[in-house]
């Protein structure tokens, strides 16, 4: 697997590639903007001119962003849920002009799941339909299932997998973390874990893993992130991850709580054997 971080970009967007090249990243992730705000200036052309070029010169990627914390594409309330459409639509197209892979969110919440997986399909249809022109890829992320948020079990995933019209621009972004905590044993079951992925979606369908360990254990629901190998999934869940030849080529981006990414980034190269 390809090891990077998510990397701030503040006073810079193309700062973030200089930090992930001193924390020795092969890729980054990053805000393209604000991701607790709705309003964000645009990313001016020479900006985004800057990052393609800089990215290429340090030999990062795949590199991609991180949508907004405050979309919710199951929002039941139909004006806040349009709203969340144009924001991601913009997630997209600045993804499109920093030159990124793919775009990842979180699905949304809604009390009423079957209603909330409903408005997250129609909405990403919408947002796939209105950026055909477009290259960066759709990726939905698990969840812990905290709360109301859907995404957290194979069958919700499988449920928005088989409601998007256009799978050629869509897919995963596995958290670790978000695995564990909602009760997918990748430290002890990894193999069957993958093998469920694999019958019900297609294990070709995930992009990028995010690289948490989890604070709290098993089916806890709760997301708070660890450093790789000092939470509950592990050394054991991290080393078979690290090589599973099928993985070998994507993107893993570290997410951890105090952002030291040098330390866990050569933790995790180290466990590759
Ligand atoms: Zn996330
Ligand atoms: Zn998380």
């Amino acid at each position: 697997m390809l090891i990077g971080a998510h990397e701030s970009i503040s006073e810079k967007i193309n700062y973030a590639l200089d930090r992930a090249k001193a924390d020795g990243c092969d890729c980054v992730q990053i805000f393209a903007k604000n991701p607790r705000m709705w309003k964000s200036p645009e990313i001016k052309d020479k900006e985004a001119y800057e990052f393609k070029e800089k990215a290429k010169k340090l030999n990062l990627g795949p590199n991609a962003s991180h949508a907004s914390y405050l979309l919710n594409l199951a929002n039941p309330d139909l004006k806040k849920r349009k709203f969340a459409i144009i924001n991601l639509i913009d997630e997209i197209k600045r993804a499109e002009q920093l030159g990124l892979f793919a775009v990842m969110f979180h699905p949304g919440s809604n009390p009423d799941k079957e209603q909330g997986l409903k408005f997250v399909i129609e909405s990403i249809n919408d947002a796939i339909d209105k950026t055909k022109e477009m290259k960066a890829l759709i990726l939905v992320e698990n969840t812990a299932g905290q709360g109301n948020w859907l995404g957290s079990t194979l069958e919700e995933l499988k449920k928005i997998f088989q409601g998007v019209k256009d799978k050629s621009r869509f897919g995963f972004c596995l958290d670790t973390c978000h695995l564990f905590a909602a009760g997918h044993d990748i430290k002890n079951r990894q193999k069957e874990f993958f093998k469920e992925f694999d019958d019900l979606i297609g294990l070709k369908y995930i992009k990028c893993f995010h690289l948490n360990d989890s604070m709290f254990g098993l089916g806890e629901k709760k997301d708070r992130h660890e450093h790789p190998g000092k939470g509950k999934i592990g050394k054991k869940g991290f080393e078979q991850l690290m090589n599973d030849k099928r993985f070998k080529d994507l993107p893993g981006y570290l997410e951890a709580p105090s952002g030291n990414h040098k330390e866990n980034i050569e933790y995790l190269r180290n466990l590759k054997k």
